[in-house]
């Protein structure tokens, strides 16, 4: 299991986790009782875990319990949950094609993430706090191709879900390749890159 202790003063919104809960459908009482045993979220009378859409959670115990889901799950499961984050989530009318929305990753991660209770991101002064890493996007001049190199401390095949279902948004024949497989997070690398290319 990672040791996310560097990660204590962090938090992450209650929408943020109730949207990747909603993802599990019938087995969203199974994940609901991981997070519950990671001191996040209240139980409802039914057994199902709620969170408080406007609350503050702390980002460590949510990235245990990411962890502990994908090693009892699988992998697939997590690209799911970080899809489904995508798919609820509201953006800005500027966001209308793939290259902007998968530049506005980077600032949606950030108003949805806090350092002592205080957004990273604020949209009316435009500024933005550090400490949880970045969704950086470089498009490839000349291709329908953007380079996606993210250094945030969720897991690898988390964040390749979210960037796809952002691109599939704009791009349904969207493609995500992990560009030097063995330079990746989960090998101990800083950053992982991914390629995403569509027709
Ligand atoms: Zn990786």
């Amino acid at each position: 299991m990672k040791n996310y202790d560097a990660l204590n003063s962090f938090q992450v919104l209650g929408a943020n986790i109730q949207n990747i809960l909603d993802a599990f459908g019938a087995f969203s009482v199974l994940a609901g009782k991981i997070m519950l045993d990671e001191k996040l979220g209240t139980q409802n009378a039914d057994g199902t875990t709620l969170f408080d859409a406007d609350k503050w959670y702390p980002l460590a115990n949510n990235l245990r319990a990411i962890d502990r889901i994908q090693q009892e799950y699988g992998s697939i499961i997590i690209r799911q949950m970080s899809a489904a984050l995508l798919r609820n989530a509201k953006f800005p009318p500027s966001v209308n094609n793939i290259e902007s929305g998968l530049a506005s990753v980077d600032v949606a991660y950030h108003i949805n993430h806090a350092k002592n209770g205080v957004a990273l991101f604020s949209p009316a002064t435009g500024q933005m706090g550090e400490g949880i890493g970045h969704y950086t996007t470089k498009p490839v001049a000349g291709k329908k191709q953007i380079l996606c190199e993210v250094n945030t401390p969720y897991s690898c095949v988390f964040d390749q879900g979210l960037l796809l279902a952002m691109a599939h948004r704009f791009q349904p024949t969207a493609t995500l390749v992990h560009q030097n497989p063995t330079q990746c997070r989960n090998s101990g690398f800083p950053s992982c890159t991914y390629s995403v290319s569509w027709k």
